[in-house]
């Protein structure tokens, strides 16, 4: 364990212990595992998501935005599936030299997200490293038995919806490395916020179950997401990018220099959730978005792939084949 810290029992006795919140089967974070009850009629799903420092976040993030983020993803997957959140377990492995101070204010980002989106952490594991700091969350949800949202279930014909806004993500990326020029400082720190904590869009998901067919969480682009829908639903897509929703300060940033919409489509990070469903839906989904204060935007349609089209094929409202090319982040 790092100098600075204390041992690693204490570390989770009075750091970690906290965020079990008394879920009786977590133990307090005092025995070898946590036992989850199978809720009757709901499947479990699970998801992990690990991140890294220098490849998911920068090491200089704030520690409260890279617990926020660890827990988001995968609670944005969770979401994605329609599932709703149950319990996380947190693997951290801490560069040597890691301070108390760091420490708590990890811990006062999981809190305050577990606080926000509800469920407890119910167990992990804390190691030393010599290497760069990694947080590795599992996620644990429930979802009626075979309810769970897909990939692979869109048909054609069906609309594509997306909710929130799009590019913010990208955008804080680059606003994070000093890029984007002299934006307005407002505008800046929207990006950064939005880069650095996303919002896993959980109401959003379980309630789509029996409304949607398909449905993916935007983490590699809005493009190459939807890309993924096609693939595994065998359809292609055809998207009118004058519906793509964006935030304000993103629409300025188009609308003047050095932005175009492609970038934002193509851009990462979104942790917005994009699904199909029938048309005959379109009216439900829009009171439901109302319901839950989120806008939900459709952006196009699914259509029956077309000859010698290739798999996953995305065009614009003028017939365009959109490309992610490189810009979508590859790990290998
Ligand atoms: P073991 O050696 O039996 O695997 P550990 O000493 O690693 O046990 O962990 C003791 C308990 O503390 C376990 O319940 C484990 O789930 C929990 N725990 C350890 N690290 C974390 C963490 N980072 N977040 C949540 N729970 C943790
Ligand atoms: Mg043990």
């Amino acid at each position: 364990m790092a100098a600075d810290l204390p041992g690693e029992f204490e570390i989770i006795e009075r750091f970690f212990s906290p965020l079990s919140k008394g879920v009786s089967g977590a133990f307090g974070l005092k025995d070898d595992a946590a036992v989850l009850d199978c809720e009757a009629g709901r499947d479990f799903v699970v998801t992990t998501d690990c991140l890294v420092s220098g490849v998911h976040f920068l090491a200089d993030d704030p520690p409260g935005s890279i617990a926020h983020k660890a827990f988001a993803v995968n609670g944005s997957d969770l979401a994605a599936m329609g599932a709703k959140a149950k319990a996380y377990t947190l693997a951290l492995a801490l560069p040597k030299g890691t301070t108390e101070a760091w420490l708590i204010d990890f811990i006062q980002g999981i809190s305050a997200f577990l606080d926000r989106f509800g469920a407890a952490l119910v167990g992990g594991d804390t190691v030393a490293t010599e290497g760069p700091l990694t947080a590795s969350v599992t996620a644990i949800g429930t979802v009626g038995i075979g309810q769970a949202l897909t990939r692979s279930a869109a048909k054609p014909g069906d609309a594509i919806f997306v909710s929130g806004t799009i590019g913010d993500g990208a955008l804080g990326l680059r606003a994070a490395r000093g890029g984007l020029g002299d934006l307005p400082a407002y505008a800046r720190a929207f990006f950064v916020d939005r880069y650095r904590r996303p919002t896993p869009r959980l109401e959003l998901g379980h309630r789509l179950v029996g409304f949607a067919s398909a449905a993916i969480d935007i983490s590699d682009g809005l493009l190459a997401d939807l890309e993924h829908i096609c693939r595994c639903s065998n359809v292609e897509a055809r998207i009118d990018l004058g519906h793509i929703p964006l935030s304000e300060p993103a629409k300025a940033l188009v609308s003047g220099a050095g932005v175009d919409i492609d970038e934002l489509i193509s851009g990462g990070d979104d942790y917005e959730l994009l699904f199909t469903a029938p048309p005959e839906m379109v009216g439900e989904i829009s009171d439901l978005a109302e319901e839950i204060g989120l806008p939900i935007s459709r952006i196009g349609v699914t259509q029956q792939r077309g000859e010698g089209q290739s798999v996953g094929t995305v065009i614009d409202e003028n017939g365009r084949e959109l490309t992610h090319g490189e810009i979508g982040y590859r790990h290998f």
